[in-house]
């Protein structure tokens, strides 16, 4: 059993297609949607955690791609660059699903794309501009 977040981008033309539905139908996935964002006219985007087989995921992604969605691990739109954090921990404490820490012995920020629900609080509160949510 693997589990996997992704981030999904729809166009407009295609926001009335059921993916989530048949990622559950088809391929037998447990599906989670964490965030939606769907506007009939401009498309939108969706947040969701598929858990499954692997090569279920796999598949289910590339039908997805097929139908014109746009499928991108969530570790690629939620990033903390290195260079300009300063492990202050202003974003530790106002992560909701405890995706971000310090880790007790170095006091360096941890991030775990596992945990993350692209809240975008953190890139909120960042002093230096050092987390960047594309959501
Ligand atoms: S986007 Fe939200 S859930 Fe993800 S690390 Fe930032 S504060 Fe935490
Ligand atoms: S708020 Fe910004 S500078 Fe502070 S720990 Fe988080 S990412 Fe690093």
């Amino acid at each position: 059993m693997e589990r996997k977040k992704y981030i999904l981008s729809f166009p407009s033309e295609i926001v009335e297609i059921p993916i989530t539905h048949t990622f559950m139908s088809r391929f037998g996935l447990w599906t989670n949607i964490l965030r939606a964002k769907i506007e009939p006219s401009s498309g939108g985007k969706l947040v969701i955690e598929l858990r499954g087989e692997g090569d279920m995921i796999e598949s289910a992604v590339r039908y997805a791609e097929a139908e014109g969605v746009t499928v991108r691990p969530l570790e690629h739109d939620v990033a903390v660059s290195r260079e300009l954090c300063v492990d202050c921990g202003a974003c530790v404490s106002i992560c909701p699903s405890q995706a971000l820490s310090l880790d007790p012995c170095t006091f360096r920020l941890v991030f775990e794309p596992d945990k993350c629900v692209v809240c975008g609080s953190c890139a909120e509160v960042c002093p230096v501009a050092a987390i960047r949510v594309d959501f």
